[in-house]
């Protein structure tokens, strides 16, 4: 049933209720007009009926509306999150790994909690630090190089 046939049930009951109508005013017995007022009773009913189902029939085409909606939304995370891969950094950080338009890594944190993707920024060249410009978080992506301040020896020590 769609709406379409709902206006038609209400228009051949509301035709109806006309013909009832029409009836009882005509000089009849007592008897046929309390039957024709049970019709009429009956066709009051079935119009309320016929609402009543209209008002069912349009919630549930907003709620089928909003859960396609949410629907294609997670269709195209899903696509979004197929893209990236968990990764373990050298210095066993925990990152998801975007290959495309060149390697980067993104935060796990937004990807869980949030359904956002957040490449992380480094913090410089030595710290081997990545963080998230969304929630601040950091993660360890590389061993940290050491800036030697003592001179290296070379050889062995005698
Ligand atoms: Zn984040």
């Amino acid at each position: 049933m769609d709406i379409q046939s709902i206006v038609v049930a209400y228009q051949g009951v509301k035709a109806a209720k006309e013909i009832a109508g029409g009836i009882i005013n005509l000089k009849i017995e007592t008897e046929v007009n309390l039957k024709i007022n049970e019709i009429l009773g009956m066709l009051n009913k079935a119009v309320d009926d016929i609402f009543a189902a209209r008002e069912t029939m349009l919630a549930l085409q907003d709620e089928n509306s909003v859960l396609k909606t949410q629907l294609a939304d997670a269709k195209s995370w899903e696509g979004e999150l197929a893209k990236l891969k968990l990764y373990k950094t050298p210095a066993d950080g925990v990152v998801y790994r975007a290959a495309t338009p060149f390697e980067h890594f993104i935060c796990p944190r937004c990807v869980s909690d949030r359904k956002q993707i957040h490449p992380l920024q480094s913090t410089g060249p030595y710290a081997g630090t990545g963080v998230c410009p969304s929630c601040s978080a950091s993660y360890s992506l590389s061993v940290p190089k050491k800036i030697n301040t003592m001179p290296s020896r070379g050889g062995t020590d005698f």
